[in-house]
């Protein structure tokens, strides 16, 4: 059992000032009172702080992220979208789609989100370490080679992996417990099988032109990546026992037949009870589950090799709480800390009709 969680933290992610909103959206003219854009600098501070301040203090070890490159970015995304993103945030920034927000200081906090999350691969792909967590913002799996979305605009799950393929690896599975369909990530390997992709999120469906994904588990990929998109779509309220079926039943068994070299996590704390982003009424203790079956899932299958990127996650307090219970499972460890809102009953069998889906449209591939 590894001893250590080694963070990945710059300080440059805090810069991007989402400013004022409802929700993700302009701030409504009809109220008196305004709140902060939910994908803000506070969240992530907030994480950071409980990891610092929390029961697992001494376990974690803190690195400094760095800044992507240009060069990097190119591996998954085109010069000419980066040029767009860039010059758009030279203009004086704003909404460059319907919820993502960039500020006049956006251009170093997203190089440094996709960066840092390169420098917590790198640091597994060396043998540096071989549990990591790239601490950053905004969210990137909604973020699709040509198109920003989601609050991202690069997506920080597809860079880690394009990375790990440079370094020879041959099968990388990403698995995403966000509370959204990763869309982008889909896009990104929907025609091929050296990366594995699978999601575990709420049934939204696609929700603008530029996001034709449905995240709909007959989505299973096209060609030669047939069979290599999972997508565990689950009925709003689905809560943790589902959650913990789900990858049971979908996940581990795919995986187990995969036989990834590398597991890639796309951490969200928006699937949990309080979010004002999700409805899936996960507590901490079903986070500590996710984080303690990707640990065996690691164990098992990769030598340990497990690297997680910050996703989502947006009720201030308990988005950091539930990061806490996920990093508690991840090391082996009992949860310590007292759960502030998981005191709701659970029903066991909530997940069991769409388990059975998604395995109906992935049997042809994996056995179950
Ligand atoms: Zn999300």
């Amino acid at each position: 059992m590894t001893e250590k969680l080694t963070v990945f933290w710059d300080e440059r992610v805090l810069l991007n000032d989402t400013g004022t909103a409802f929700g993700e959206v302009p701030a409504s003219p009809l109220l008196d009172v305004t709140e902060a854009h939910v994908e803000n600098a506070d969240r992530v501070r907030n994480m950071r702080a409980v990891l610092r301040n929390g029961p697992l203090a001494d376990r974690i070890e803190w690195r400094d992220g760095r800044l992507a490159s240009h060069d990097e970015l190119r591996t998954v995304h085109p010069e000419e979208y980066i040029r767009e993103v860039a010059d758009f945030i030279t203009r004086g920034g704003g909404y460059i789609e319907s919820n993502t927000v960039l500020s006049e200081e956006a251009w170093p906090a997203l190089l440094a989100a996709a960066g840092t999350s390169l420098a917590a691969v790198d640091a597994v792909l060396t043998g540096d370490t071989s549990l990591a967590y790239a601490l950053v913002r905004p969210p990137g799996h909604h973020a699709q080679p040509q198109q920003a979305e989601g609050y991202g605009v690069f997506n920080h799950a597809a860079l880690m992996a394009e990375r790990a393929r440079a370094a020879g690896l041959k099968r990388i599975a990403i698995i995403d417990w966000d509370t959204h369909h990763g869309n982008g990530t889909q896009e990104c390997f929907y025609t091929r099988s050296d990366v594995l992709y699978a999601s575990l999120h709420m049934r939204h469906g696609t929700w603008s032109a530029t996001h034709p994904q449905t995240g709909s588990p007959a989505e299973i990929g096209v060609d030669g990546g047939m069979g290599f998109n999972i997508n565990m779509e689950l009925s709003l309220g689905a809560g943790d026992a589902a959650y913990r079926a789900a990858i049971d039943q979908v996940i581990a068994p795919v995986l187990r037949q995969y036989h990834p070299e590398l597991i890639i996590c796309s951490s969200g704390q928006d699937a949990s009870a309080v979010d004002p982003n999700g409805r899936q009424a996960l507590t901490m203790d079903g986070f500590h589950a996710i984080g303690s079956r990707m640990r065996e899932l690691a164990d098992e299958l990769t030598d340990g090799r497990l690297v997680l990127v910050q996703e989502g996650g947006y009720h201030l307090s308990y988005a950091a709480y539930c990061l806490h219970a996920t990093c508690e499972g991840l090391l082996g460890l009992a949860p310590e800390l007292d759960d502030p809102v998981g005191y709701l009953p659970d029903d066991p069998r909530h997940g069991d009709a769409d388990i059975r889906l998604a395995q109906s449209y992935l049997a042809r591939f994996w056995r179950f």
